[in-house]
């Protein structure tokens, strides 16, 4: 039978993952760290801590500064340097608390063993406050707040929780590593969201170049049913290898054959998608009573000797990383954070690692090098293979002729940043480009819209 995928546009580039037999290792912790108080998407977190503090690891930093967003905590014990602004990846100043190592000493309550805590508890409402506790934020490249997302809205039903194992992104094979080699927990932190969501439905999705991981994961299921009934209802299902198989609405399409509508939700539709490397935290945060304060992070690229992926202390400067694995390699021009399609160029060495990072990939000039763009064809290929059903020569034509109204109304906002367009076009048009400026354009003029109308809203009030 044919595996199921999406059902409109995507590509197939090569997967590349020359990183999928090297086992998640421990980086060493460096002798300093610089966590970020905006590492989620929402409101960046305030911090509770002053220049001076000593912190265990596991203690909190910043608490949320808002409704939509997270608690950060100390990945290493030391002494508080200084609270200010710090470079960024992109080379933006963002709020950091250095902090100068001194020894692991890890916060009172954290259990650090390596024993599997099965148990799964009654009480939805406890599972997501230690969800919250715990700084957990979707690490699928969102990093959403995960117990808001999984507070749906009144009159929002969840039918289906989605677990999402695809790592269709070129090179990743971090998410890949942890279905092999925490598939336990990952699926005992499935059952904890599921259990949050009212017991609905669990699909693990995986596409099908990762056959150990969909065979492992299966018996975990089976192993795990036998011990408590919370674990039924879970499965595994194979999905077709296809790009961008691991957005949300592509994946909510594959498993479930609805269609998020344009500028919607997935609840909208009934779906709650999580990251396996989210299900993993929540089984820490719930299970371990640990925050989230490491991740892992692949390091890759064809001309980088070390193929690795790492378990990094969250905070880490991306030159340790680097350095550790024998430096930036001499051919490699380009370092990306995340993968070729949707990661960011990294600007800035010094700059260091997020809750949310997820690679490091080194690039030649033969392969970073960009033909010269011709005239458009119109030969509809990135049409055809935008995964949103847009219209990506359109849209770069409007931006062009900056009519933000046509483009708002041609869906620019609904862009998931794919890259499928780019990577189809004949003409070599730098259509990503474009269209993400397009899209923070309009981006701007819709919250602008929104803040004006609760102004209203509430002065009517008065
Ligand atoms: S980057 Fe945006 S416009 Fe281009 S294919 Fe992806 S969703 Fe469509
Ligand atoms: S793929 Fe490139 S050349 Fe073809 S219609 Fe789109 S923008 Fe034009």
């Amino acid at each position: 039978m044919a595996k199921r995928t999406f059902s409109i546009g995507g590509v197939h580039p090569h997967d590349s993952k020359i990183s999928r037999s090297c086992a998640i290792e421990p980086l060493a912790i460096p002798q300093t760290v610089y966590i970020s108080v905006a590492q989620h998407i929402g409101a960046p977190a305030k911090p509770v801590v002053a220049v001076g503090d000593k912190v265990k690891v596991g203690e909190v930093l910043a608490e949320p500064g808002g409704f939509v967003s997270a608690f950060i905590h100390s990945s290493v014990s030391g002494t508080v340097k200084s609270i200010a602004p710090r470079a960024d990846l992109a080379g933006n100043p963002q709020m950091t608390i250095e902090i100068a190592v001194e020894g692991d000493e890890w916060a009172e309550g954290i259990d650090t063993s390596d024993t599997l805590v099965t148990e799964i508890p009654e009480d939805g409402k406890q599972i997501l406050e230690k969800i919250r506790l715990g700084g957990v934020v979707g690490l699928g490249g969102a990093t959403f707040p995960t117990h808001v997302k999984l507070s749906p809205p009144p009159g929002s039903k969840c039918e289906m929780l989605i677990i999402n194992g695809c790592e269709c992104e070129p090179y990743l094979t971090s998410d890949f590593r942890t279905l092999l080699e925490k598939g336990e927990q990952v699926v005992v932190g499935a059952a904890l969201i599921k259990q949050v969501l009212g017991g609905v439905p669990c699909t693990i999705g995986i596409e099908e170049n990762k056959p150990e991981a969909i065979a492992h994961i299966n018996e975990v299921i089976e192993k795990l049913k036998k011990v408590s009934p919370k674990y039924e209802g879970i499965s595994v299902l194979s999905l077709k290898k296809r790009y961008p198989q691991g957005g949300e609405k592509q994946l909510i399409d594959a498993v479930m054959h609805r269609q998020v509508p344009s500028g919607g939700l997935p609840i909208s539709v009934g779906a709650v998608v999580q990251n396996v490397a989210t299900a993993l935290a929540v089984y820490d945060a719930v299970q371990k009573n640990k925050p989230i304060v490491d991740n892992s992070v692949t390091v890759t690229g064809e001309c980088f000797p070390a193929q690795a992926n790492l378990l990094v202390r969250v905070g880490t400067p991306l030159r340790f990383i680097i350095d550790s694995l024998g430096g930036v390699p001499e051919n490699a021009v380009k370092i990306i954070s995340g993968g070729p399609m949707m990661g960011k160029a990294v600007a800035n060495l010094d700059a260091a690692t997020l809750k949310g990072t997820s690679a490091l990939l080194f690039l030649t000039a033969e392969q970073t090098a960009r033909k010269a763009p011709s005239a458009c064809i119109r030969c509809g290929r990135c049409a055809e293979a935008c995964p949103m059903g847009l219209e990506p020569f359109l849209l770069n034509r409007l931006w062009k002729a900056g009519d933000n109204e046509k483009l708002e109304a041609n869906a620019v906002a609904d862009c998931i940043e794919c890259g499928c367009c780019l990577y189809s076009c004949p003409a070599n048009i730098p259509l990503l480009d474009m269209i993400r400026m397009a899209k923070a354009d309009v981006m701007k003029i819709i919250r602008a819209r929104a803040a004006a109308a609760k102004a209203a809203a509430e002065a009517t009030k008065k």
